[in-house]
């Protein structure tokens, strides 16, 4: 096993070090960091994600805030919660779980929430500045951090690499392929409409893979420079009549085949999943840190009020 990425390791290092925050936090302070988690409907896979990130900020310390919307739910009753949290002093972190009842606008949601308390890193203005050159935004999105940081501990470099991010979609592949430009990698990104034999031929030139793109499996060994790092993001279930289930989780990438060529590889589960939970803790310490060290003011119109000041 020695090319395959521990991403729960790692995940958990970094959640050592948010707790350890948290408490020098509480300590300072006497205040804690503070998680508003908004979720609308009744997805059974949202709700599960929801109470995970709840209990994983229970782990470090940092207090939880929910608010549960129905399925019926307006834009207005969803903006107007928002609002709330926007503006509630205890809150530093908001975090609307994605996808939304298909009749609410999901860019207007995502933008209404406090630039300063973006912790999931999707605000127009934290993505702007992730693709600008010399700007840094507030919040990264939590996976493809996750990806950038699972590379950097564990030593693969990025300068001057070359770097496929197979996908393109606003919450992962996108950012993903920003964050490896703002790290001087050179990179492709290929998607739907790109020809499979072309996305291949690409993925096969690269240092660097990011698989996004939600299909079981689809990047095969033959797609993989040998040595090359494999980073994969899929989560895909597929059936297995061998578990209780009736089904396992598999990755975009073809685990076996692109671990015997890869020099490091992340398996599903236990690769990128854990980081994204991970990476959201420290979002959201390190946004307590700044508004309990008074970096960040509270203003309920930040996006724009907040600008000059970021
Ligand atoms: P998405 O469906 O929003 O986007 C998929 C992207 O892949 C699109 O840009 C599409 O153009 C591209 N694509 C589709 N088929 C392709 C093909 N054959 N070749 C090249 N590109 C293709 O999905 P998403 O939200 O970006 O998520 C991608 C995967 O990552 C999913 O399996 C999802 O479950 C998983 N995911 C995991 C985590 C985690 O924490 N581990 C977080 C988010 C998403």
């Amino acid at each position: 096993n020695g090319n395959v990425i521990d991403g729960k390791a790692v995940a958990a290092k970094i959640r050592e070090e948010t707790a350890a925050k948290v408490a020098e936090l509480k300590a300072k302070y006497g205040k804690v960091p503070g998680l508003a988690v908004v979720i609308v409907g009744e997805r059974k896979d949202s709700q599960t994600y929801v109470r995970m990130k709840k209990k994983a900020c229970e782990e470090v310390g940092i207090a939880s805030f929910g608010a549960d919307l129905p399925d019926t739910a307006t834009q207005d009753e969803v903006l107007a919660v928002v609002a709330g949290f926007n503006a509630h002093p205890d809150v530093h972190g908001i975090l609307v779980q994605l996808p939304l009842p298909k009749h609410i606008d999901e860019q207007a949601v995502l933008g209404a929430i406090s630039v300063e308390k973006d912790v999931d890193g999707f605000h127009p203005l934290n993505i702007g500045r992730l693709a600008m050159k010399g700007r840094e935004p507030l919040f990264t999105p939590c996976t493809p951090l996750g990806c950038m940081v699972l590379l950097e501990r564990c030593g693969i470099p990025i300068k001057g690499k070359r770097a496929v991010v197979v996908g393109r979609s606003n919450i992962v592949g996108m950012p993903a392929a920003l964050l490896l430009n703002k790290r001087d990698a050179a990179v492709t990104v290929v998607h739907s409409a790109t020809p499979k034999a072309d996305a291949e031929a690409m993925c096969r030139q690269a240092d660097i893979i990011i698989a996004a793109a939600g299909q079981a499996q689809l990047v095969r060994g033959s797609w993989v420079k040998p040595g090359a790092a494999v980073i994969d993001v899929g989560t895909n279930p597929i059936d297995d009549k061998t578990k209780a289930s009736g089904y396992r989780l598999v990755g975009d990438a073809h685990f076996e085949e692109c671990k015997a060529v890869a020099g490091a590889i992340t398996p599903v589960p236990g690769g990128v999943g854990p980081m994204t939970i991970a990476i959201l803790l420290r979002n959201t310490a390190d946004s307590g840190e700044r508004f309990l060290t008074g970096t960040v003011k509270v203003s309920s119109k930040p996006q724009r009020k907040g600008l000059a000041r970021l």
